[in-house]
């Protein structure tokens, strides 16, 4: 047993992400979701699901991102737990609009 074991494929259909840029971002962004752990490289959002996609050959389905990962659960789950939480602090929402007319 080694610790390089870990195995990322859908856990529907068992579709193994093919490093190709499958995943879209709701900013417009496409890339490879596994590349980033989920995280959009141009918004820097961070998806917690992962769409199978249907079009390269899976099911469709829509899973949380962290069950793509199969054999370091407990590694994976702390990673994730950790940049959420990470995420958290700097992602606190941008949510930027021009109120000038307040007074
Ligand atoms: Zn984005
Ligand atoms: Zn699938």
């Amino acid at each position: 047993m080694t610790s390089d074991s870990v195995e990322i494929y859908c856990p529907c259909c068992h579709w193994e992400p093919d490093g190709r840029a499958h995943w879209q971002c709701t900013c417009g962004y496409v890339w490879n979701s596994f590349e980033t752990a989920a995280v959009c490289p141009k918004c820097q959002y961070r998806w917690k699901i992962s769409q199978c996609p249907a079009a390269a050959g899976g099911c469709g389905a829509v899973s949380p991102h962290v069950d793509w990962y199969h054999g370091l659960d407990d590694l994976v789950e702390e990673l994730v737990e950790e940049t959420q939480h990470a995420e958290a602090a700097t992602h606190a929402h941008v949510a930027v609009s021009c109120a000038a007319n307040e007074s």
